[in-house]
């Protein structure tokens, strides 16, 4: 059986598996069955980007909002109706948690009427069998996957499949969102489903849309990965109007769109996870007027989308001029001022930066500066004891950074010459030999446990053993002394030498390879 649990911690970023654990906390303290659900699992398992997570809580969770924000995650939207909360958590993961309900379409184009349920009856209410899918994070259940529509199969089927013949007629939007994924996936609908769509744009099923699914699926444009492919696909079957009657793909600015899809890549590939959402409404929609760009951004649920593509050109224009000031004077000044931004603030400007000395510096910073930083003389580094376990490390690395990208630093000598003061004292010589019988103990006493057990340690070897048995103060598993009944204390050197003794404590044994050879030194010499 597949483990999906394993699955998901692979598949999920480290920031959305920690809202994973952050969900899953407040959920179990507050005694509620938790479920990954829906699009999260879908792309867990196909192998997509997953660029939510949804969540469905047996229970209100509303009821939850102050306990998300104080383990650190921000509600950006609330949906009374449905029980619903849109959480933004820590590093840009989106989530959404739902209440496991069942909904009764009553009257055409008249929202259905929500019930709370089990999470095996709320699955029944989804659009498609591979978004009907629930993973359990509840003790004792954890990793059990509810598939009862077969989804896994119409994954590897790549089918999009509804899950009864009533679908299309019960949320119109649905076929908007059949649309979306089959040209995200480039996958087909299943012929059943093909049919039923195909009569409902033929009955005309989509003029019954809600106004709250509409402001749902113009949202859902905002993080697509190819917005411009899907909004062709949806303008193509005529679905683009019902997200607002104007909007063509005349309205979009495709160029816009294009290089900032690109450089949002470039930026992924770099390690950034930018949230391009606003800034892909913002193209999407660049050749609207204000008036209709504020009635499309009336319809969206989440506040927090709208918010920042309103602002968005503000917030460039600002970063611009700081980027054309003296805060950015230099290479280093303006890797640190572009550093400290927003990556969604970085991104949005270098496409659309109009002066060409803003440009040029976004560029090389996305790709010339980078390479400076392959001058950093790690293996010197190495050598020098400046190795990333030193405290200090992060800003001697970053300030050898700095001054190469200033050019401050013309020359590999003038690099090392630099960080030589930064070395840490080498480690001390090694112990002075002993002679006699008390030496003769010390080394006994230094082998012992090195020895594995029920085999003397063989002459000369296991160096890294014998350092740390000189340490008495290392806590080390009982070694055959002390199995037999001898006191840790007897099998101690007889005068323990202070600076020696220290050492390996203080520093791990595997460090330096002169820490061990210098430990090499006593055992050589009793034998
Ligand atoms: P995306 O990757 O775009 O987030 P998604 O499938 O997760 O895709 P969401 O809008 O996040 O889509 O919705 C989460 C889940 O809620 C869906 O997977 C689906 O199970 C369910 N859902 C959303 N909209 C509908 C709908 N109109 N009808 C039925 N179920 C829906
Ligand atoms: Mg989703």
């Amino acid at each position: 059986m597949a483990d999906y649990i394993y699955t998901m911690e692979i598949r999920l970023t480290p920031d959305q598996l920690k809202g994973v654990g952050l969900v899953q906390d407040v959920a179990r303290a507050a005694g509620m069955n938790l479920y990954l659900t829906g699009g999260a699992i879908r792309d867990i398992i196909s192998g997509f980007t997953i660029r939510d997570l949804d969540f469905t809580v047996q229970g209100n969770p509303l009821k939850l909002q102050k306990d998300f924000e104080k383990a650190g995650a921000k509600i950006t939207a609330v949906e009374e109706d449905i029980r619903t909360i849109f959480l933004s958590l820590p590093g840009n993961a989106r989530a959404e948690v739902s209440m496991a309900r069942t909904e009764r379409f009553e009257k055409t184009g008249k929202p259905p009427i929500v019930m709370p349920a089990t999470i095996h009856e709320d699955l029944r209410r989804r659009d498609f069998t591979i978004n009907a899918m629930a993973l359990s994070l509840n003790e004792g259940s954890r990793g059990l996957l509810l598939d009862p529509f077969n989804g896994v199969a119409d994954i590897e089927a790549k089918l999009i499949r509804i899950l009864h013949n009533y679908s299309f007629l019960e949320d119109p939007s649905r076929l908007i969102r059949a649309t979306r994924f089959a040209a995200r996936f480039h996958w087909p609908l299943e012929e059943r489903t093909q049919a039923r769509y195909d009569a409902a744009k033929e009955g005309k099923y989509i003029d019954h849309i809600l106004r709250s699914s509409v402001g749902h699926e113009i949202a859902a444009l905002a993080h697509e990965d190819d917005p411009l492919n899907v909004v062709r696909m949806l303008e193509k079957e005529g679905w683009l109007e019902i997200l607002h009657e104007r909007w063509t793909v005349n309205k979009v600015d495709v160029n816009g769109i294009t290089a900032l899809m690109k450089t949002r890549q470039q930026m992924v590939d770099l390690g950034y996870t930018p949230d391009a959402g606003p800034a892909v409404m913002y193209f999407l929609t660049l050749n609207f007027s204000d008036k209709e760009i504020a009635d499309i951004q009336k319809m969206i649920p989440r506040k927090d989308l709208v918010e920042a593509w309103r602002d968005i050109e503000d917030h460039a224009k600002e970063l611009a001029k700081r980027v054309m000031g003296k805060e950015a004077a230099t290479p280093s000044r303006t890797w640190q001022l572009l550093s400290s931004a927003r990556p969604e603030m970085v991104l949005f400007l270098a496409v659309t930066a109009k002066q060409q000395s803003v440009e040029q510096k976004i560029k090389n910073y996305l790709t010339k500066w980078r390479q400076v930083q392959q001058k950093i003389p790690l293996p010197e580094m190495t050598e020098l004891l400046i190795t990333p376990q030193l405290p200090e490390y992060p800003k001697i690395a970053h300030d050898v950074f700095m001054l190469l990208l200033d050019g401050k630093l013309r020359s590999r000598t003038e690099t090392l010459k630099f960080l030589k003061p930064f070395a840490p004292p080498p480690p001390p010589p090694p112990p002075a030999p002993r002679r006699g019988r008390a030496a003769k103990a010390a080394a006994e006493a230094a082998a012992a446990p090195a020895a594995q057990p029920g085999k003397p340690g063989p002459k000369g070897k296991k160096a890294k053993g014998a350092v740390a048995s000189t340490a008495p103060a290392t806590p080390a598993p009982p070694t055959k002394a002390e199995a037999k009944g001898k006191t840790p204390e007897k099998s101690k050197p007889a005068k323990p030498e202070p600076k020696a003794a220290a050492k390996p404590d203080s520093k791990p044994a595997k460090k330096t390879a002169s820490n061990s050879s210098a430990k090499k030194a006593p055992l050589k010499k009793k034998r």
